[in-house]
């Protein structure tokens, strides 16, 4: 197990004991322990270094130098940059539009996005009382389109029946259509993902991106995901207007630094956390708590 920021920070100030006052290369050699801690949690290279910059200039103002205690300045300093970068206080759905209000869930095959939607159709008619629809267009997997009419009826939702040999766009339509003409608060539409970023499955995601006017496009992503997530969060933000992210299997034990490296990427508010398997392990996105998580 890694040592935490913080232990490093000391370990590196007492090795500085003796030297009059904390200077820009001592702050320095401090911002290499806390790129490594970031590092180690897998925030993704170039997004490491943007945010070290802008701690540096945090750094060299009053914050850390020629403080008593620069350690744990300097973590209190990261702790703050790290939790405003994630966070913005924006965690729910947007509803505010005329109903339906359509949902479009977006990322690769495997992130989780049949399970967010019942998720968040079960938080949508708990929290919200709303009255919810869900349609799948993945026409490529069958099992795709039973496991979101399960996970629905565990939600206590609506489920629009889809079939393979149907198009995307022709889905969409259809369960627009019905979404309208019985009253649905929201239609939330579970998309195909692919293994990895593909042409054809951006062009067909933009398509139905069109067809629908989502009021919200969710970016899904695995939290264990790790360095790659970077690449995947650039191919959906060109793709699509991204609302928000949902961050899922934030159960797992990575330490969660593709939270910081898809927001920073994205732009997009980190809105969800998912936090088990079950149709009912989904939390508001706690950015203070997290950023405690990525430091370790
Ligand atoms: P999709 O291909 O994007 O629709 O992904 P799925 O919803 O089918 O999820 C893929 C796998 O990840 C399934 O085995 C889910 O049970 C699992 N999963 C999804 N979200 C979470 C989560 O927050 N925590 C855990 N532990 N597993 C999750």
């Amino acid at each position: 197990m890694a040592s935490t920021l913080s232990d490093r920070l000391s370990r590196l100030v007492k090795t500085m004991r003796g030297q009059a006052r904390i200077t820009e290369s001592n702050v320095q050699d401090m911002l290499r322990e806390v790129r490594m801690a970031l590092l180690e949690a897998d925030v993704a290279l170039p997004v490491v270094r943007d945010f070290i910059a802008r701690v540096k200039e945090k750094a060299l103002g009053q914050e850390v130098v020629g403080s008593l205690n620069p350690g744990q300045a300097l973590v209190g300093v990261v702790h703050k940059e790290l939790a405003a970068t994630m966070g913005d206080g924006v965690s729910d759905i947007n509803l505010a539009t005329q109903p339906p209000a359509i949902i479009l869930m977006a990322g690769l095959q495997g992130a989780g996005k049949t399970t967010t939607t019942g998720k968040l159709t079960k938080h949508l008619i708990e929290r919200r009382k709303k009255k919810v629809l869900t349609v799948s267009a993945d026409v490529y997997r069958p099992a795709a389109i039973e496991q979101l009419k399960t996970v629905t009826k565990q939600a206590g939702g609506e489920w629009f029946p889809s079939a393979p040999d149907q198009k995307p766009h022709d889905i969409a339509l259809a369960a627009i259509d019905h979404a309208r003409r019985h009253y649905f608060d929201v239609l939330i539409v579970d998309t195909a993902g692919r293994l990895a970023i593909d042409e054809a499955l951006m062009a067909e995601i933009r398509d139905l991106h069109a067809t629908l006017k989502p009021v919200e496009t969710l970016f899904v992503v695995d939290a264990m995901q790790g360095q790659d997530a970077i690449n995947t969060a650039k191919a959906f933000k060109e793709a699509l207007p991204l609302t928000g992210i949902v961050l899922t299997k934030m159960d797992g034990d990575s330490r969660g630094g593709a939270a910081l490296s898809v927001r920073q990427i994205t732009g997009a508010p980190i809105k969800f956390a998912g936090v088990s398997e079950k149709i009912d392990g989904l939390e508001a996105f706690d950015a203070e708590r997290h950023a405690g998580r990525v430091l370790g």
